[in-house]
């Protein structure tokens, strides 16, 4: 490490770095390097890698020894470009630091402003700016910031609630306020200001019972340390959980000439989207404020103004936009914008500062978006020729689907609710809840199985667990580009910001408006693509058929190889699927049929069957439940067509069937003609100790052949039924829980001896079927070679295999799995998306086995892993032929498909 750069300058029309290199200079250093190349007037300054972070966090909280020589020279860079000197007393040069990690945390690690500023050079920059309001807001801010940031929590303080020293510290700002009868802190004047920052000072002291450092060095190496040690902060850590990013990735820091945008009214700052987060639409949409630091807008504290005459809503129209305000900046704006997105052909997010007149680019990254707008902007920009086909699959998330094919509120519904505010349409879709006030309520709330709306009056980067816990958010503060906003925009949350005209208590849990008052627990229906608030549960609708996912869909379908069925066994869940894309059913679980309405006469004779003493009194049995079972299958296969449909034999341990309420039990001993006690004393004989390792799958069929026969009977009868009405099907007929070739030999001499009945009674050949097994067992894994012998197809049941492979069990996973989660013991949980490193391994073992004896084995997917993304990835990379899932994760699935083909192509 010893010649390793751990500083790379930008500024002043180039930069050492670029925008390839997220990894070592995060998003923002990256960009603000390339932005510097292509000679965007970005403020200079440097970038120290998150190789730094590293080893700070390796080697006990310290620098590799040659960083602060490379920091001198790269500041010496910045105070050439700027023509001002860092601590000089007469002519002071600011600097920000700044987290940036590769991938974007936004708000989730801490920044600290106006380093520099200290006894000595505060009088310079007032003799240099002429405006002692602006120096002493920006040295207050500075404390603010720096008690907070690097005093209190890098430090690990940990005050009680309220009593932060940043809410202390707003406590008395508010005071001057209130005293001095300011409306904004805008409006405070300079001398208060001076008292503040000294008044700031002193409670600094009393409180933390250390200075507030006067030197500007120290300031910046203070600085440095809080913000690498933010990265283990519990927001930043949370965050990284939800998003699966690493911990060990680490934050580069951007340190940075200072530019003010609350130099005065010829000053401002704002954020924008290149394109319209929300829709996607083709307008350039952001947020400014007048006189202002950046912090403002994002925080949500005044109500920022539209960027331009196109884009202004209901909540700031009234208020004038940059267009009107600054034409010439903005048209200058207006122009990097276009830049920018011809540069990085995608929507940016952008945070621009105006300085005296004077335009600065803070930031660019790629903007988060809806799954609608991923969508349309996805499919604009391919017709507008910036990017191509592959692209524009690629630019649409699987998860995102989801969104997309998300509930909306029903407009039916809502013309005659009782609407009760308005707000800013921040994340799509409609969600009802009962509402709760804080994050934690809504942690626990949703913990005790309830649907809850986080309302808040605005909320932080600390509700973020709480966020997540709910299906919505509403606040009544804040704008677009507000971190809620942003981050449920990212999840694809329905979210509702400055809902203005609430009045909300969230220490009284309440909230009030137009005379009305909703508390804790009252349900609520937001609608999150409209801004919309009502009162009460309001019905959702599927969002309609949109031609553009049609196309888009269409798209992703010519590229994946991998096919997807559906996992399904009722004929309306099996064209709830085909609607949804799927092409066969990948897992037909027969024990299905017993859960449910209508189920009450099949389950009784299922029962009855379980129940029965003898093979006769069981075979008598099966013969009653036997026009059931082939009923039931023969109304699938008839939606399924020609396409493929696995029907699984039955798969649970008996006993999970036996009845608990004494009035069933005693109608069961009635009709098999047997005492209570004796009907209790074979329900005995069926309880197991382990019964996930028991008596089930196979093993039922091994020991009563009687069971697969009927079973299999009723799959080629309803086959050769429909064939004869001139219906197409193509039943798979699959044995689950094999472990070994042997069983899956007997069951197929069973299957031999009923195709022979059934084509005899029916006067054909042959009914044309496939015999193939679930391998969800590491035996069957590890011997898969010779049990291809025997089976014409696999179809992995990951669920029991990840079962299986972890020793955990899938039913119990729920007392122990969140500790591994905190713990970062699992990075997540297995059951969920596929352990490529363990039940991978098996499954790749598996297929290369299962195909070197038999070559054109169909091998697929049936547990929960088929419609993961990561999973359908790796499931595409190991060459099975098809993923089976639930049918709302079709679409996801063919998407990941299509992703994955993009990625690792495959002939
Ligand atoms: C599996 O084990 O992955 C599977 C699909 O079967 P089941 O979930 O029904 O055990
Ligand atoms: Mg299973």
């Amino acid at each position: 490490m010893s010649d390793a750069k751990f500083v790379y300058s930008f500024g002043g029309g180039t930069a050492d770095g670029k925008s390839e290199m997220k990894n070592l200079l995060g998003g923002k250093g990256a960009n603000l390097a390339e932005m510097a190349s292509l000679g965007i007037p970005v403020p200079p300054g440097y970038t120290l890698t998150t190789e730094v972070c590293t080893y700070f966090y390796d080697h006990d909280r310290t620098y590799p020894a040659t960083l602060e020589a490379e920091a001198d020279a790269a500041m010496a860079k910045v105070e050439e470009i700027m023509g001002t000197k860092f601590g000089d007393p007469t002519d002071p040069l600011l600097m920000s630091v700044r987290s940036g990690a590769r991938s974007s945390m936004p708000g989730m690690m801490e920044t600290v402003l106006n380093v520099g500023l200290c006894s000595s050079t505060i009088p310079g920059l007032i003799a240099k700016t002429g405006n002692p309001r602006f120096v002493y807001d920006a040295y207050r801010r500075l404390i603010m910031m720096y008690s907070d940031v690097v005093m209190e929590k890098a430090a690990g303080i940990e005050p009680e609630e309220g009593q932060g020293i940043r809410q202390q510290l707003d406590r008395m700002l508010e005071e001057v306020k209130e005293k001095g009868g300011y409306a904004s802190d805008a409006d405070i004047s300079a001398e208060d200001l001076e008292k503040l920052a000294e008044g700031f000072k002193a409670k600094v002291k009393g409180v933390l019972g250390k200075d507030f450092p006067d030197d500007p060095r120290e300031q910046l190496w203070g600085g440095t340390g809080a913000v690498f040690c933010s990265w283990n902060g519990e927001r930043a850590v949370s965050y990284r959980r939800i998003e699966g990013i690493p911990d060990e990735w680490g934050t580069a820091i951007n340190v940075q000439a200072m530019v003010f945008g609350n130099m005065g009214d010829d000053s401002a700052t704002g954020v924008a989207f290149t394109r319209n987060p929300a829709t996607g639409e083709n307008k350039f949409y952001g947020e400014w404020l007048a006189n202002a630091q950046g912090e403002d807008v994002v925080a949500g504290i005044r109500t920022p103004n539209p960027l331009n005459e196109d884009t202004k809503n209901d909540q700031n129209e009234h208020l004038p936009s940059l267009q009107v305000a600054m034409p010439e900046i903005y048209e200058q704006l207006f122009a990097i914008r276009n830049q920018l997105e011809d540069h990085y052909t995608d929507m940016q997010d952008i945070e621009f500062t105006i300085q005296d007149g004077r335009l600065w680019m803070l930031q660019t990254r790629v903007g988060k978006r809806t799954g609608t707008a991923a969508l349309n902007m996805a499919m604009d920009m391919l017709s507008e020729g910036l990017i191509d086909k592959q692209t524009a699959v690629l630019r649409v998330k699987p998860e995102q689907l989801d969104e997309l094919l998300h509930p909306i509120v029903d407009p039916a519904a809502e013309a005659s609710a009782d609407l009760i505010a308005k707000g800013l349409p921040a994340g799509p879709g409609g969600a009802v809840g009962q509402i709760v006030f804080s994050a934690d309520d809504a942690v626990k709330w949703a913990k005790e199985g309830k649907t809850v709306l986080l309302v808040r009056e605005e909320t932080n980067p600390e509700d973020v667990e709480g966020m997540r816990a709910s299906v919505g958010i509403l606040t009544a503060r804040g704008g677009m580009t507000r971190h809620a906003a942003l981050v449920c925009r990212g999840w694809g949350k329905c979210c509702i910001v400055g809902a203005g005209t609430l009045d909300i208590d969230v220490i009284g849990k309440k909230i009030e408006v137009d005379g009305k008052v909703f508390s804790e627990g009252d349900v609520l229906t937001l609608n999150g693509t409209r801004g919309l608030v009502f009162a009460g549960e309001l019905s959702m609708i599927d969002a309609t058929e949109n031609p553009r996912f049609v196309d888009f869909m269409k798209f992703a379908d010519e590229i994946r190889v991998l096919k997807v069925r559906t996992n399904a066994e009722t004929p309306d869940d099996a064209r709830t699927a085909i609607d949804f894309g799927a092409e066969g059913i990948g897992l037909f679980r027969t024990e299905h049929m017993f859960y449910g309405t209508g189920s009450e006469e099949p389950l009784f004779l299922l029962r009855k069957m379980i129940m029965s003493g003898s093979e006769s009194e069981r075979r008598a049995a099966l013969d009653e439940l036997y026009p059931f079972v082939k009923r039931d299958m023969k109304a699938t296969l008839d939606v399924m067509g020609e396409r493929p449909v696995t029907i699984r034999l039955l798969d649970p341990p008996l006993h999970e069937f036996v009845p608990q309420s004494a009035d069933e039990r005693s109608k069961l001993a009635e009709a098999l003609g047997i005492d209570a006690a004796e009907l209790d004393r074979r329900a005995e004989e069926l309880h197991e100790m382990n019964p996930m390792m028991g008596h089930r799958g196979v093993r039922l069929g091994v020991t009563f052949p009687e069971i697969t026969e009927m079973q299999i009977r009723a799959i080629l009868e309803a086959a050769v039924e429909l064939r004869q009405d001139s219906k197409a099907c193509f039943p798979e007929i699959m044995v689950p829980v094999t472990g070994m070739k042997a069983e899956l030999e007997d069951q197929l001499a069973i299957a031999k001896k009923i195709h022979a009945e059934v084509c005899s009674k029916y006067g054909v050949d042959d009914v044309e079927h496939l015999y193939g097994t679930m391998i969800e067992i590491p035996r069957a894994c590890l011997t898969a070679d010779e049990i291809a012998e025997t089976v014409e197809f696999f179809s992995f049941g990951t669920n029991d295999l990840t079962q299986m492979t972890f020793g955990f069990s899938r039913d119990d996973i729920g007392g122990f799995l969140p500790d591994y989660l905190d713990k970062t013991i699992l990075p997540v949980d297995p059951f969920q998306v596929l352990d490529r490193d363990s039940v991978g391994v098996l499954v790749a073992t598996a297929i290369d086995k299962g195909r070197s004896t038999r070559p054109d084995l169909k091998i697929g997917i049936c547990g929960e892993h088929g419609g993961e993304p990561n999973s359908v990835e790796f499931c595409h990379m190991v060459g099975m032929d098809y993923v089976s899932c639930s049918p709302y994760r079709v679409p996801v699935a063919r998407l990941a498909a299509a992703h994955a083909q993009i990625n690792h192509p495959r002939t």
